[in-house]
C-alpha cells in the first residue's frame, strides 16, 4: 500500500514521492543504505524475521531498505501492486522466465525483441526444454495462430528496436489470456511515463532500469512489475538466486525516476522535431516514429502512449556507405548503441545490433543497409539537427 494512494497524485508527482522512508534523522533525499545484513534486537526477532514472515530486513539480498523505495516508487509509476528490482534488465527477464516457467512451456514473442532476450530465449530457455515461436509486432492474427496450449508467456517491446513498430498491448492482452497465457511487455522504451501496459490489460512489465528510468547512462539495473500473485514465484527465484540489484544502482535509479517525467516529455519533444526534420531532407528515403504521422500505427501510438517517445528511425538514400557517412561525420553525436541518456546516439543496426544475423534475416526483419537508428537526448534540437546535416548534405 502506497501512503499516497488515498491522495489520488499525478504520475510525475508520485515519481517524485512515492515510496520515500525516512530513518530516525529525517533525511529529506532518500539515504543509500550500502549494508549487507541487519543486527537483530534478540534471538526471537531474528527468528521471527527469518521463519516467522515478520516484516523487517533480513539480508540484502532479500530486502533492503533503498531497494525497497525504488520498487514502491516504480510500481505506483505502473499503477501495480507490486515491484521487484533487479540486477540488469536481463536479470529481470530471466527472474520471470525462471519463476513462472517449466520444461515444456513455450513461449510467444515479437520479432524484433532487444537481441539479448532474442539470445536468451533461443540459447538458454530452449537448452531447458522452453520453446519461442516469434511473430511480426503488429500482426495480431500471427500471434493467435502461434498459441500452443502450452503457451505460458506472450513476450513484446512496444514500440520495437529500431523499426518502431507497435504492438497492441490490448488486442494481445485478449489473445494471450483468451489461451492461458501472461502478457509480459518489456516497457523499456517508453518508460511508465509514457505507456502503462497493466492498464491496458499486460500481466507483467519488464524494465531496464539501465535506460530511461536512471536516464543518465549511470548504472545497470532492472525491474518486473505486476501483481503480488504473481510476483510470488519471480520473487523467490530471485532471493534465492540472487541477481539482485544493488542499493548503490537503486539509489541513483530512484533519483533518476524523480525527473522521468519531465525527461521523457522533453525527449519526445526534440526525437519529434528531429524526426519532423529528418523527413525534409532530400537524402532522407523514410523515417520511423511513432509520433509522426506518417507512421502506419500513428493512430495506435496516439491510443497507447502518451508521445512517440525518444527513438527515431531513418533510411537515407544510397545504402552502407552512405548511411556510415552520416554516422561518421557527427561531431555531436555518440556512435553506440546505448539509448536511455542525455546524450544522442546513433547507431548503423546492420552492422552493430543486427549484425550478426543472416542478411535474409535482415531482410525479413526490415532492416535495410541504409537504415540508421537515433535515441534523441536532451541537447538543443539545433546542435542535433546540424549534426546530421553534415554528413546528409
Ligand atoms: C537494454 C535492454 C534490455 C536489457 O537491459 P540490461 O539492463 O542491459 O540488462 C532489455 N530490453 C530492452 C528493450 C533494452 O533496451
Amino acid at each position: 500500500m502506497n501512503p499516497f494512494d488515498e491522495l489520488d497524485l499525478d504520475p510525475q508527482t508520485l515519481a517524485i514521492r512515492a515510496g520515500t522512508q525516512r530513518s530516525q534523522f529525517g533525511e529529506h533525499s532518500e539515504a543509500l543504505f550500502l549494508t549487507s545484513s541487519y543486527v537483530f534486537k534478540s534471538a526471537a526477532e531474528a527468528k521471527g524475521r527469518f521463519v516467522g514472515g515478520d516484516e523487517g530486513m533480513v539480508y540484502s539480498r532479500f530486502t533492503n531498505p533503498t531497494v525497497d523505495m525504488l520498487q514502491t516508487r516504480l510500481a505506483a509509476l505502473e499503477g501495480a501492486e507490486a515491484c521487484i528490482a533487479t540486477a540488469s534488465g536481463m536479470a529481470a527477464i530471466l527472474a520471470v522466465c525462471m519463476g513462472l516457467l517449466k520444461s515444456g512451456d513455450h513461449i510467444v514473442a515479437s520479432k524484433g525483441l532487444f537481441g539479448s532476450s532474442i539470445q536468451f530465449f533461443n540459447l538458454y530457455m530452449a537448452k531447458f526444454g522452453v520453446e519461442t515461436s516469434y511473430v511480426d509486432a503488429d500482426d495480431l492474427a500471427a500471434y493467435e495462430a502461434a498459441m500452443k496450449p502450452t503457451t505460458k508467456l506472450v513476450f513484446v517491446e512496444t514500440p520495437s528496436n529500431p523499426l518502431t513498430q507497435l504492438v497492441d498491448i490490448a488486442a494481445t492482452a485478449e489473445i494471450a489470456h483468451r489461451g492461458g497465457a501472461l502478457l509480459v511487455v518489456d516497457n523499456c522504451f517508453c518508460s511508465p511515463a509514457l505507456q502503462q501496459p497493466l492498464k491496458l490489460g499486460a500481466d507483467i512489465v519488464i524494465h531496464s532500469a539501465t535506460k530511461y528510468l536512471d536516464g543518465q547512462g549511470r548504472v545497470l539495473g532492472g525491474a518486473v512489475v505486476g501483481s503480488k500473485a504473481l510476483l510470488e514465484e519471480v520473487l523467490r527465484f530471485l532471493r534465492t538466486a540472487g541477481p539482485t540489484i544493488s542499493p548503490f544502482n537503486a539509489w541513483i535509479i530512484l533519483k533518476g525516476l524523480e525527473t522521468l517525467d519531465i525527461r521523457m516529455k522533453a525527449h519526445s519533444v526534440n526525437a519529434l522535431a528531429v524526426a519532423s526534420w529528418l523527413e525534409q531532407q532530400p537524402g532522407v528515403a523514410r523515417v520511423f516514429y511513432p509520433g509522426l504521422p506518417s507512421h502506419p500505427q500513428y493512430e495506435l501510438a496516439r491510443r497507447q502512449q502518451k508521445t512517440g517517445g525518444a527513438i527515431v528511425a531513418f533510411e537515407v538514400k544510397g545504402g552502407q556507405a552512405e548511411a556510415w557517412r552520416v554516422v561518421d561525420n557527427c561531431r555531436l553525436l555518440s556512435i553506440t548503441a546505448n539509448l536511455g541518456d542525455t546524450r544522442t546516439t546513433i547507431t548503423h543496426p546492420a552492422t552493430t545490433t543486427h549484425g550478426r544475423i543472416t542478411p535474409e534475416a535482415r531482410t525479413a526483419a526490415g532492416i535495410q543497409d541504409s537504415l540508421i537508428r537515433l535515441a534523441v537526448g536532451l541537447e538543443a534540437v539545433k546542435d542535433i539537427t546540424d549534426d546530421l546535416a553534415r554528413g546528409l548534405s
